[in-house]
């Protein structure tokens, strides 16, 4: 599969560049083995990980460049964060180390613009006898080809939908056609997941779909708008994970609009649309959860606090 790497299309900005010469796309992403944190995270939703947390795997970088991020110290693409060159032995060695911990989930972060490298890693898993959950925790700038390679790996998707106006999204991750491609994205997620979420008998997921929708400040109707097309172009039944845990990052420079929590009033709104829609499964961050999850990835363990 690494072949896609000599013309990369990997993602919809269909860059057409060969990786293997070095990191030239959006992406700034070679075809080496790089990865800017495996550690033990505790997730925002409680099944995510269950009791021991998932073995989440960061790679640098990212396809979209939200001016918001709250990973920017590893996702920015001229970012001069410390990244290892590594190998797909020193990647799954760490991942088994802590899955000897009690983990039972593995999580690729962003992993869309490393597809290659996340079927190595799963398959390199898989050989040495360790199945664990597979949580693929993207931004939902995927291309559908793409996720149908990953139909029989990828256990739970964790896709975020970040906005459904090209405007909102050029001017906040530099992609206008973002909307129709997490759009088609999701669709392909739902086609292979549904409605369904397993869990274990101690209520960690095994299997299924969970979209997550961060509230932005001043963006009630991007956020009721997404959820209205959840609602029709997939179902009610699916489940939502809805965040409010947006904190303006220190070091970023945002326009005025961002540089405030959300209120309770626009959360509230957002609450009540999802009863409308008749939304029944899934997660409501407490609205007072803003500032709780900016992880620092210069610690050895970037959730702790
Ligand atoms: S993965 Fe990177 S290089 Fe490939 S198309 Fe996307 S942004 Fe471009």
């Amino acid at each position: 599969m690494f072949s896609v790497l000599t013309s990369c299309n990997l993602c919809p900005r269909n860059c057409n560049v060969n990786r293997f010469e070095g990191g030239t796309g959006y992406c700034r992403s070679d075809a080496e083995y790089t990865i800017a944190s495996i550690c033990i995270h505790h997730g925002e939703e409680p099944v995510i990980g269950g009791r021991h947390g998932i073995c989440n795997i960061f790679f640098p970088h990212c396809n979209l460049q939200c001016i918001y991020c709250q990973n920017s110290q590893i996702s920015r693409n001229n970012s001069d964060y410390p990244t290892a060159k590594t190998s797909l032995k020193a990647i799954v060695d760490k991942v088994i180390r802590l899955l000897g911990k009690g983990c039972e989930s593995v999580g690729f972060v962003s992993p869309t613009h490393y597809i290659p490298h996340v079927h190595a890693i799963i398959d390199a898993l898989h050989q040495k006898g360790h199945h664990p959950v597979i949580v693929y925790n993207t931004n939902g700038y995927d291309k559908v080809t793409l996720l149908q390679t990953l139909e029989e790996k990828i256990n739970l998707y964790l896709p975020d939908f970040k906005y459904i106006n090209a405007k909102t999204a050029w001017q906040y991750s530099g992609a206008r056609n973002y909307p129709e491609a997490v759009k088609r994205s999701i669709k392909e997620m739902y086609r292979q997941k549904g409605n369904s979420l397993i869990l274990s008998d101690t209520g960690l997921a095994l299997n299924g779909l969970i979209i997550r929708h961060l509230v932005l400040p001043g963006m009630v109707n991007e956020s009721k708008n997404i959820l209205r097309w959840i609602a029709e172009e997939l179902s009610p039944f699916v489940h939502i994970s809805l965040m409010s845990q947006y904190n303006p990052p220190d070091g970023l420079r945002l326009p005025s609009h961002l540089l405030r929590k959300i209120t309770k009033k626009e959360y509230d709104s957002i609450v009540k649309e999802m009863e409308i829609l008749g939304f029944q499964n899934g997660w409501i961050q407490e609205p007072e959860s803003a500032g709780f999850y900016n992880p620092d990835f210069a610690k050895d363990h970037p959730f702790s606090f």
